[in-house]
């Protein structure tokens, strides 16, 4: 368990989807602008989002970031956008060869 994570915004206050399908993460992203562990957490999740199979966690999926970010409010709303779409980003790019020499099928 994260000591930096602080319950600082609790889930009993958001009614929104996310918040029934997936609750601990739910809460996990609402602190994602505010903790850098958070942020950091949200990228390896993109970065290994179509290695690891997640099927059977309560995440909330790549697909859904920019819902997830439009639906709250944030201290920096932009600077929230520019997560999440960063982080979509790097999801969807894990199809594409990255490393170099690994050649092609
Ligand atoms: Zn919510």
């Amino acid at each position: 368990m994260s000591k930096t994570t602080c319950a600082r915004r609790p889930a009993e206050t958001c009614h929104c989807r996310f918040a029934r399908l997936a609750p601990r993460h739910h809460d996990l992203l609402l602190n994602v602008e505010a903790d850098v562990a958070t942020t950091v957490e949200l990228l390896e999740l993109a970065t290994t989002w179509e290695e690891l199979d997640y099927s059977d966690e309560a995440v909330i999926p790549p697909c859904d970031w920019m819902d997830f970010a439009a639906a709250h409010n944030w201290r920096d709303p932009e600077l929230a956008a520019r997560l999440f779409s960063l982080a979509i980003d790097v999801a969807s790019r894990r199809a594409e060869p990255a490393l170099v020499g690994r050649g092609r099928r």
